[in-house]
């Protein structure tokens, strides 16, 4: 089938009207000195409430870590980042503890279905985004260094907010 091209005006002949109008909609964007660009890194980028960063766990208030090794994480990721070993913390109040907790932060896909997953509230994605390196080992987040990762949440906010969940967390 011959497509029947639609017949130009003379004035959409001309041309020079419709580059007039683009020009005139690049002087207006101009003279409004709306900035669109951030100066980082001077300025440090304002993130949004819901920003997902780097991953911290969450510290019962004694300081050890409230996760419970139930592995409910690691199956929820879908980028398979995670690894754990669990221990007996000898403790009856708690079953098992994360004697070894990982996450290979170059995988991460920083969807937060860990956080998701988590029944007790354990690990969190916080607004820190600054961790870039040279280093490859340097993304892999140990227990230690995800714990350490606290520091990046205001000092009032570092114990989990939701008290329920009892039955998987007795602290
Ligand atoms: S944010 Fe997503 S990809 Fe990253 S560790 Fe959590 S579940 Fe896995
Ligand atoms: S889901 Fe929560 S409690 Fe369970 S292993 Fe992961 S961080 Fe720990």
């Amino acid at each position: 089938m011959i497509t029947q091209r639609p017949r130009l005006s003379l004035w959409q002949n001309l041309y020079l009207p419709e580059i007039l109008r683009g020009m005139w909609i690049t002087i207006r964007h101009m003279i409004r000195f709306k900035q669109v660009t951030c100066e980082y890194p001077e300025k440090p980028h304002a993130v949004p409430a819901n920003f997902r960063g780097l991953h911290r766990l969450i510290q019962r208030p004694g300081g050890k870590e409230r996760c419970v090794a139930c592995e409910l994480c690691l199956t929820a990721c879908p980028a398979n980042c995670i690894s754990m070993v669990a221990a007996d913390p000898g403790d009856p109040s708690v079953e098992k503890y994360p004697l070894r907790y990982e996450i290979d932060t170059l995988r991460c896909i920083y969807c937060g279905f860990c956080e998701e997953a988590c029944p007790c509230d354990a690990i969190e994605l916080t607004p820190h985004y600054e961790f870039a390196s040279h280093r490859r080992e340097d993304f892999m987040y140990t227990k230690d260094r995800l714990l350490d990762n606290n520091r990046f949440v205001p000092e009032g906010e570092r114990v989990s907010k939701v008290q329920t969940n009892e039955t998987y967390l007795r602290v």
